[in-house]
C-alpha cells in the first residue's frame, strides 16, 4: 500500500510523517461511521511502525492554540475522544516515540520539520483557523520553545479542498489579502496558496515547503471530503513522529 508522507523529498531518516486516506478507512473516534475506527487507526499507524496507543489527538476547536507536547501526554486521544487534548489545533513536539496527529476532511493539515533540534509540529488550518494564522502561530511556537530558525523549517501539506472547488458563500466577509479566486463571479478559496504565503512571512523558504495539491473534494473516491459528504464524512489522520 501507498504511504503519502508529504515530507519525503526531504529525505528525512529520524521522523515519520504520513496523512491517510479513504482507502485506509475513518480514523475520527467522534465524526463518521466509527465503528471500525480503532481498528483502521491501528492498521494504518503499525504500517508506518507507530504504536496507536501511544497516539496524541486534539478536540480540534478551529482556533490556533498549540499544544507542547512531552511524555506525560503521550497517548492522550488514542483510545477515545474524551481524552483527547481540548482547545487545540496544533501540537509541537521534541520528544521521540510520541506520534502528534490532527484528524481532517477538507481543512488542511500541515506538517513541520526542524533538523537543528529536532522537533516537529503538526497543524489543523480549516479557513477560521488559517484567518487566524495558525501556520504563523507554528513557527512562532517552535522558536519560542525551541528556538528554531524559521528558514531551517521543512513543510509538507496533507489534502485538502483547493481553489477548483472550495466555493464561498457571496455573504463571505474576507479577511484575506490573497488567494481568493473569483471565477464568473463565483469565490473560490485557495487556503494551500494562504497558508504557504503565511509561512513564507514567518521566515520559511518557499523552496521548503512541499504541497501535494490533492483536494478532497473532486478527490472525493480517496479523500473524506466534508463539503461533499456532510455529516457521514469520516476523518483522515496526519501524523508525525521523530524517531
Ligand atoms: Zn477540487
Amino acid at each position: 500500500m501507498k504511504i503519502h508522507n508529504p515530507l519525503e523529498k526531504f529525505g528525512l531518516k529520524n521522523v515519520v510523517a504520513a496523512f491517510s486516506t479513504r482507502r485506509n478507512g475513518n480514523m475520527s473516534l467522534s465524526y463518521g461511521d466509527t465503528r471500525d475506527s480503532l481498528e483502521n487507526r491501528k492498521k494504518f499507524l503499525s504500517s508506518i511502525g507507530i504504536d496507536y496507543l501511544s497516539l496524541v489527538c486534539a478536540k480540534q476547536v478551529h482556533g490556533k492554540n498549540i499544544e507542547y507536547i512531552t511524555e506525560e501526554k503521550k497517548g492522550s486521544g488514542a483510545l477515545n475522544y474524551d481524552s483527547s487534548i481540548s482547545d487545540t489545533d496544533g501540537f509541537i513536539s521534541d520528544k521521540k516515540n510520541i506520534p502528534i496527529a490532527i484528524l481532517t476532511a477538507d481543512c488542511l493539515s500541515i506538517f513541520i520539520y526542524e533538523p537543528a533540534r529536532p522537533a516537529i509540529a503538526i497543524l489543523h488550518a480549516g479557513w477560521r483557523g488559517t484567518e487566524k494564522n495558525i501556520a504563523a502561530e507554528g513557527v512562532r511556537v517552535m522558536r519560542e520553545r525551541f528556538a528554531s530558525k524559521p528558514d531551517e523549517l521543512l513543510v509538507g501539506f496533507g489534502p485538502s479542498i483547493r481553489s477548483c472547488c472550495f466555493e464561498l458563500d457571496k455573504d463571505f466577509k474576507s479577511n484575506f489579502p490573497f488567494g481568493l479566486v473569483n471565477r464568473e463571479g463565483r469565490i473560490f478559496m485557495d487556503i494551500a496558496l494562504i497558508n504557504r504565503e503565511q509561512l513564507k512571512a514567518g521566515g520559511v523558504k518557499e523552496e521548503n515547503i512541499f504541497d501535494p495539491e490533492l483536494c478532497t473534494f473532486c478527490g472525493n473516491k480517496d479523500f473524506f471530503s466534508f463539503r461533499k459528504e456532510a455529516g457521514s464524512a469520516g476523518r483522515m489522520i496526519s501524523v508525525i513522529m521523530l524517531r
